[in-house]
């Protein structure tokens, strides 16, 4: 992996060469105080806190249209997608988006812009809520650390080549330890607990604090369900579009007739859990949840995943 030591000044060069690509959003404090991801025009504008909703919304938009009808043709959207770079993108949203790389390999629309996305990560600093958990290095196409840049992609490289007139030193110096894991990466004895926790108390206890609001999922990076929904409306060429849905919400498991799959909350608290800590489909076994801390941030009654996975741990029956 190619590393370069970086000189001052570095950064505007950066971004003045990713504007000549594409669009660049970064993490920018608003007027409100709040980090959030948005345009970026100045390289010292960049946020070091965590961004409130996280990089999922450029390559898998809160709505998209999939594709319209118009005098008897098939229009799929998002063929142009625009180039654009996210920069300041801390490991753990890296490893977000390695995530929805898979969950997504086969959807065209974000397939489409993630090709043409270049992805800039720098060194975070923890918040209180964070529990990192992977001790092994993020992906993305370049990562910032102190004085140093690495490449993590032959784009990366080629990019970073580009750079050389303000960049010192080329070295191949040994990347710096990774980080440490900050949880066990072995998820057998959670799961075992897990299975066994059908009818334990925990899950109706922490439920009843829980207002089903949404927040945690909305926010979460690699949360990915999705709703369609059909607009055929009066002299409109009638529309498919693809909008965020919410496991917490009741109407998420009501299937015609009216059966609700998870109706109480104690069964959705349970559901999502299962799908943050052991996936579904072909990302079964495969935790999804990269310790942001997002969820626990944004609930406004205090619940974190951290909680739970304690909780299931103690209580759970052997
Ligand atoms: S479950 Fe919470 S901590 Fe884990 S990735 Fe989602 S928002 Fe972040
Ligand atoms: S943010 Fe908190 S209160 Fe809202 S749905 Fe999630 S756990 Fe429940």
């Amino acid at each position: 992996m190619k590393s370069f030591g970086v000189g001052s000044g570095f950064g505007e060069a950066l971004l003045s060469l990713l504007q000549s690509r594409g669009r660049v959003f970064g993490p920018v404090r608003g007027a409100d105080g709040i980090c959030r991801l948005g345009p970026l025009s100045r390289w010292s504008d960049l946020c070091p806190d965590p961004p409130y909703l996280p990089p999922k919304k450029y390559l898998f938009p809160p709505r998209e249209r999939l594709w319209s009808l118009a005098a008897d043709e098939y229009r799929r959207n998002g063929r142009c997608a625009e180039a654009m770079a996210l920069v300041g993108l801390a490991p753990c949203d890296l490893r977000a988006l390695a995530y929805l790389d898979r969950v997504f390999a086969d959807d065209p629309h974000y397939q489409e812009r993630r090709r043409r996305t270049l992805l800039v990560g720098t060194a975070c600093t923890p918040t209180e809520e964070c529990s990192c958990l992977v001790g092994d290095y993020p992906p993305g196409d370049i990562f910032l650390a102190g004085d140093r840049l690495w490449c993590g992609s032959a784009q990366g490289e080629e990019f970073a080549a580009r750079l050389l007139s303000v960049l010192g030193d080329e070295q191949d110096r040994p990347l710096p330890p990774p980080e440490a894991a900050g949880r066990p990466a072995s998820n057998g004895r959670l799961l075992a607990a897990f299975g066994r926790s059908a009818e334990a108390p925990l899950w109706a206890r922490i439920a009843k604090r829980c207002l089903s609001c949404g927040a945690c999922s909305a926010v979460c990076p690699t949360c990915t369900c999705y709703d369609v929904v059909d607009e055929a409306l009066p002299g409109k060429a009638p529309q498919r579009f693809r909008t965020w849905d919410n496991c917490f919400f009741t109407s998420f498991a009501l299937v015609a007739g009216g059966h609700n799959f998870r109706r109480d909350r104690a069964e959705r608290l349970r559901f999502r859990f299962e799908h943050k800590f052991f996936g579904f489909g072909t990302l079964r076994g495969e935790t999804s949840c990269v310790g942001c801390g997002r969820c626990a941030r944004a609930c406004p009654v205090g619940i974190s995943l951290e909680e739970i996975r304690q909780a299931l741990l103690t209580e759970s029956p052997r």
